[in-house]
């Protein structure tokens, strides 16, 4: 028999007051998959994210997770879970030091990677550790929100646009890492509007606009749909 998905998004609403911004978002992810969750700005690729994690606080529908209903839970029971967020404002202590940060890991569960072990990953990191939070260039901050949320012991990441504002080798850097996380057994969902870094390590493509999922692309038939999908992003 087929096993059921690692998360499973159905119907999800959601809203900002009472602004109504997700209209019912239905998606799977696979256990070990990298999907990404492509859009034009405010389709609602952010707000998914949110309403995933619970940090998004009027939400409906359904987000079923590891073969738990996650969509009541508040966001701390959801970290517990084993999902972890990492937000496009990436979430890192800057008035604490590098050491600071990887010792104040969000939520802690079983298995989450030692000190040395993320040190290992970003070697960069490792030259910085007494650096504060401030004084890292964005690369390293966003590296150091991935270590970050790898001390947690979640093996189901968001990221939301860990790429933005990054030059194109620290982007191929962090290529490279989500590569290595995904051999490790990670599972990814990553928004994302540098196409050809989604292209060059995700499975499925996801397209939201206007708070639904419209389509999905297996990144195989990315090029043969690369009309389409320009079409819905609108580049
Ligand atoms: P972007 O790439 O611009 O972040 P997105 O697809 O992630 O786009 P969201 O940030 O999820 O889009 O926004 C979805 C809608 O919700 C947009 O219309 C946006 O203006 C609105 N919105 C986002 N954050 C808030 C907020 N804190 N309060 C009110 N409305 C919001």
């Amino acid at each position: 028999p087929a096993t059921a998905p690692f998360l499973s998004v159905r119907d999800l609403e959601g809203w900002y007051d009472e602004s109504h911004v997700l209209h019912g978002v239905d998606f799977d992810v696979n256990a070990g998959e990298v999907v990404t969750l492509l859009g034009r700005n405010g389709a609602g690729k952010t707000t998914t994210l949110r309403a995933i994690m619970g940090t998004l606080a009027k939400r409906r529908g359904s987000v079923r997770f590891n073969g738990r209903e996650l969509i009541d839970l508040p966001p701390r029971a959801i970290a517990r879970a084993g999902i972890a967020f990492c937000p496009e404002e990436r979430g890192i202590f800057s008035s604490l030091s590098v050491e600071e940060n990887l010792m104040l890991p969000p939520t802690v569960s079983q298995g989450g990677l030692s000190r040395e072990d993320v040190l290992a990953m970003f070697p960069n990191l490792k030259e910085r550790l007494s650096s504060q939070g401030t004084k890292l260039s964005g690369g390293e901050q966003q590296m150091l929100a991935i270590a970050r949320i790898l001390r947690t012991g979640a093996k189901f990441l968001l990221l939301d646009e860990p790429t933005e504002g990054l030059a194109p080798v620290i982007v191929q850097q962090i290529g490279r890492t989500l590569s290595e996380l995904k051999s490790r057994g990670f599972t990814i969902v990553l928004v994302e509007q540098n196409f050809r870094f989604a292209a060059s390590i995700a499975d499925r493509h996801y397209v939201v606009e206007q708070g639904r999922v419209i389509d999905m692309i297996p990144n195989e038939e990315l090029e043969a749909n690369i009309g389409k999908l320009h079409a819905y992003l609108g580049v």
